[in-house]
């Protein structure tokens, strides 16, 4: 497993949605199934023995991850989704990005209370977004130990606005 380049399916792909960015793309994962069951492999590897009850993803490159993962582990998966998605009672909560806010919502009765979720996205940016998806994950009475993403970008210091929550990522890039 660890000889395995996962750089090499990782599309980079410059000035995307704007100028000036950097955007890691993981459909060049999808594409290739050994990288693909690479990503899987080793997301189960990380959380088999973590007692995690549940996954939560967001939408929509984390639910590609997501899904394989819950029906190997044999749990729930949890989609956090954009205001306006989903047709249920939702649990909501408003965020900042860069120039404007977003929200995202979840079912209030998919959130297990007292449970353990682990909460996931496909790339780690300011992790503006898993922040507001641990709120709404935590305000529907459920525990969030542990974090994950396939892509991590540390120079956006996420790992301030996550601690204290353990976060693990496959692959990091340095720049944008
Ligand atoms: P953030 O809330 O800043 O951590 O990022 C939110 C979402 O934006 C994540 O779901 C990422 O998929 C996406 N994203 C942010 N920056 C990039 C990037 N440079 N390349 C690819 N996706 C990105």
């Amino acid at each position: 497993m660890s000889s395995f380049n996962l750089d090499d399916h990782i599309r980079k792909v410059p000035d995307f949605p704007k100028k000036g960015i950097l955007f890691y793309d993981i459909t060049s994962i999808l594409a290739h199934p050994q990288a693909f069951r690479f990503c899987i492999d080793s997301m189960i590897a990380l959380y088999k023995d973590k007692q995690i009850d549940a996954v939560a993803a967001i939408e929509a490159r984390g639910f590609l991850f997501a899904a394989p993962f819950a029906v190997n582990m044999k749990i729930p998966l949890i989609p956090i989704r954009k205001k306006g998605k989903l047709p249920g009672i939702t649990l909501s909560k408003k965020y900042d990005l860069e120039y404007a806010q977003a929200e995202i919502e979840v079912h209030q009765a998919d959130v297990p209370k007292g449970k353990r979720i682990l909460l996931m996205d496909d790339l780690i940016a300011t992790g503006g977004t898993l922040n507001a998806a641990r709120e709404i994950l935590t305000a529907g009475g459920a525990e969030v130990p542990e974090i994950f993403g396939i892509v991590a970008l540390p120079f956006l210091n996420y790992e301030k606005i996550l601690a204290p929550t353990p976060i693990t990522t496959l692959i990091e890039y340095f720049s944008e």
